[in-house]
């Protein structure tokens, strides 16, 4: 099961950008942890970032600074290197925020550390798997496959049209559930080109060759002020027809 804790490709009054809760001490991305959680966002060890634009990323500096005295563990944030690189060079660099990587808690050990990710390795957090699927984005993105209990989701990441995600469909069949960016609505369509995200008509697109009829399709990373334009089109186009549906900020998914 995921919670999820941002649904959404922004932050307005509409919602709260991406975040995605796998177990109490397992996130993806960091658009919106803060308040939903609150103080038990102390007990998150490993924190998985799909790339290092500002919306999945919102949240980090203030997870590092907010309840310090209560954290015990370092928080290991699991990322490409290009990803880390960027957050040490753009973020933790003690102009934007302090380097909480040479900040030690009161157990001696660093609040922070980067753990380097590579495409198609696969990494274990207890019992759940995740393992970064490349996407099409305009900074070096990831998605992940995530799989719990033998069953397997695939979570997009922010990206374009993706042809390694519909290979990795067409040959895993253990995967049920597909988590896709749907940003913009399809008129935006040159504004989620030169964004590189994903409308309905692209969706429709890029699941031409997909070779299979019982994925369950949930999508996200809409923007908030858009949302329910969006879920008319991507209704209207039958993307739901399996039983998914376009994603809410605080709400659980079951795969
Ligand atoms: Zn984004
Ligand atoms: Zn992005």
């Amino acid at each position: 099961m995921i919670h999820v804790l941002g649904a959404q490709g922004s932050v307005s009054p509409e919602g709260r950008s991406s975040s995605f809760l796998l177990s109490p001490t397992l996130a993806i991305d960091a658009g919106n942890l803060l308040s939903p959680l609150g103080a038990s966002c102390v007990g998150l060890s490993d924190l998985f970032l799909t790339h290092a634009h500002f919306d999945h990323i919102a949240d980090l500096p203030f997870l590092m600074s907010s309840y310090f005295e209560q954290r015990t563990e370092t928080l290991r944030v699991h990322a490409l290197p290009q990803t880390i690189e960027a957050l040490r060079i753009h973020l933790f660099n003690d102009q934007i925020w302090p380097d909480f990587s040479k900040i030690a808690l009161r157990s001696g050990e660093m609040a922070l550390a980067f753990e380097p990710i590579g495409y198609g390795e696969c990494v274990m957090i207890g019992e759940i798997e995740l393992t970064p699927v490349r996407a099409h984005h305009l900074v070096p993105t990831c998605g992940y496959l995530i799989g719990m209990q033998g069953h397997y989701a695939l979570l997009s990441g922010d990206t374009y049209l993706n042809p390694d995600l519909i290979d990795l469909l067409n040959t895993d069949t253990r995967i049920g559930t597909l988590i896709v960016d749907v940003s913009f609505v399809s008129s935006e369509v040159k504004l989620a080109r030169d964004s590189m995200h994903l409308t309905p008509q692209l969706l429709r697109t890029m699941l031409e060759s997909l070779e299979r009829d019982d994925l369950v399709i949930y999508t996200y990373h809409q923007k908030p002020e858009h949302h329910r334009l969006i879920d008319d089109e991507l209704r209207a186009l039958g993307f739901f027809q399996n039983g998914g549906r376009q994603l809410s900020d605080g709400e659980t998914l079951s795969f």
